[in-house]
């Protein structure tokens, strides 16, 4: 039997799973192997994650199963964690597969590749901080966000059992955010819209204003992605909620109770999240010689294929691609991955046939970030709009709900994905507000 030309993608992210329906409906099983491999077993587009770790959205719903999605576009899934690249024998390393009792399911073991596609994402950077790794939650996976929804459901729960016990206690729930980006600005917001939404399920002694939220961010501002003037109509949201925006204060230390600033302010915090930088995810077992900046993002050409290697590429967060006239990289988005998994897709194929590859051109279609129920701002860009156009509101609420639907439709194509949206909008009215397990 003649070798089948094996593609192999790592990571069913936000790029990777795209890639892979792509790859697999296109070719599928006869003449090319198609793999996807992912140390998770299902798939949860990232920028839910804080809606997730709030409540607001019940992950089991909008979650894809690898296996079930294989199956019906033509690839194959291999459940493990990439360990390293041995570019010269073209082969991925995976660690071993350990179950809940430490003993060994599947033995470490190599899968062979023609080409290789690097879509493993980013991890949170915390920059070294002292104590941040021990007492913060990063929001990377979904077993972060259930970590931190079950604390934040326990601290609620305490505080109301107190309150019941002596309505004179003054008692809190306090979380500290790391990061006023656009990841701790959403989970700041959307903390308050679970809170509010608690008091219907049971916690009556329990609202809004049982919650203090410290929004900590270094730069001057918070969103430095948008202009100044929505950063602005944020902070002022925020602040309306309830939200403490605490700008100018670089973190310097995080104790099991409070986040300590370079200043010497204490802020006390039930719990603590770290929201405030990426970087490229660690391979313990990596000795390849494929090229790395100093945030441990492979550096790629403007064809995403790796400096090293016309057969290995790497897209999304987890590659560093700085474009021919710019000075900064592709920032780690989304809508980039969405971007650089078409062009990787169009690049295969023209390496396959021996024709020349397309340079990946970036198109920053703007962005948005939504404040719960309360609001959503952001900034469009585009021909259609003339350059940049700030949006708030309903528009911006719309704009942003429809980056999550062309996700749902390029990952299950047009009539799944359809039907999907479908589906989510009769969950909203029957399903509970709250993810209270
Ligand atoms: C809370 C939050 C909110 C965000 N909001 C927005 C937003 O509003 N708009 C926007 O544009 N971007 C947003 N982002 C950023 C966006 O989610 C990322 O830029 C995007 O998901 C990157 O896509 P990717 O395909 O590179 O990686 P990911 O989508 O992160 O996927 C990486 C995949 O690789 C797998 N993986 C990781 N390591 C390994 C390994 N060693 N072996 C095997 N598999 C591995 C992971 O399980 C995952 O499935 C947000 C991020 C967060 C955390």
């Amino acid at each position: 039997m003649p070798k089948k030309t094996q593609i192999v993608i790592v990571g069913g992210g936000a790029g990777g799973l795209e890639l892979a329906r792509r790859l697999g409906a296109r070719f599928g099983r006869k003449n090319h192997d198609i793999i996807l491999v992912d140390k998770n077993r299902t798939h949860i587009w990232k920028p839910l994650l804080h809606e997730v770790a709030a409540g607001s959205l019940d992950a089991n719903l909008d979650e894809v199963g690898y296996r079930s999605h294989c199956h019906r576009w033509g690839y194959r899934y291999f459940y493990g964690r990439l360990e390293g690249v041995n570019v010269e024998q073209r082969r991925v390393v995976i660690a071993p597969l350990l179950d809940e009792d430490g003993s060994e399911l599947v033995a470490r073991h190599e899968i062979r590749f023609d080409y290789l596609v690097l879509a493993m994402g980013s991890v949170t950077n915390d920059f070294g901080t002292l104590g941040a790794r021990e007492n913060c939650i990063y929001l990377d996976d979904r077993d972060q966000a259930d970590r931190f929804r079950n604390k934040l459901l326990n601290h609620c729960l305490r505080v109301s059992r107190t309150m019941a016990q002596d309505p004179t206690q003054d008692a809190r729930v306090r979380v500290a955010i790391v990061g006023g980006g656009a990841t701790g600005v959403e989970l700041a917001a959307e903390l308050y819209n679970a809170a509010a939404g608690l008091r219907y399920y049971g916690l009556e002694v329990f609202d809004e204003k049982r919650l203090d939220v410290t929004l900590v961010e270094a730069g001057p501002r918070i969103l430095p992605a948008l202009p100044e003037k929505l950063a602005a109509a944020a902070t002022h949201e925020l602040e309306a909620l309830g939200v403490r925006v605490a700008v100018g204060q670089q973190v310097c230390e995080v104790t099991p109770e409070a986040i300590v600033t370079k200043a010497g302010d204490h802020i006390p915090a039930d719990i603590k999240v770290w929201a405030a930088g990426v970087r490229g995810v660690p391979l313990p077992r990596d000795e390849s010689p494929l090229e790395r900046n100093r945030l441990g993002q492979f550096v790629v050409r403007p064809t995403l294929q790796t400096t090293l290697d016309d057969r290995i590429f790497a897209l999304g967060d987890c590659c560093s691609c700085v474009l021919p006239g710019h000075d900064r990289p592709i920032p780690p988005r989304a809508q980039a991955a969405h971007q650089m998994a078409e062009t990787v897709y169009a690049n295969l194929l023209h390496l396959m046939k021996g024709e020349p590859l397309q340079d990946f051109h970036y198109h920053d279609h703007g962005s948005l970030v939504s404040l719960s129920r309360y609001s959503t701002v952001g900034s469009l860009m585009g021909n259609l709009v003339g350059g940049r156009m700030a949006i708030e509101g309903r528009l911006a609420r719309f704009v942003y709900m429809s980056l999550y639907r062309m996700h749902l439709i390029a990952v299950h194509g047009w009539l799944r994905g359809a039907t999907l949206i479908a589906i989510g909008h009769v969950n909203a009215i029957v399903r509970p507000r709250l993810k209270l397990h």
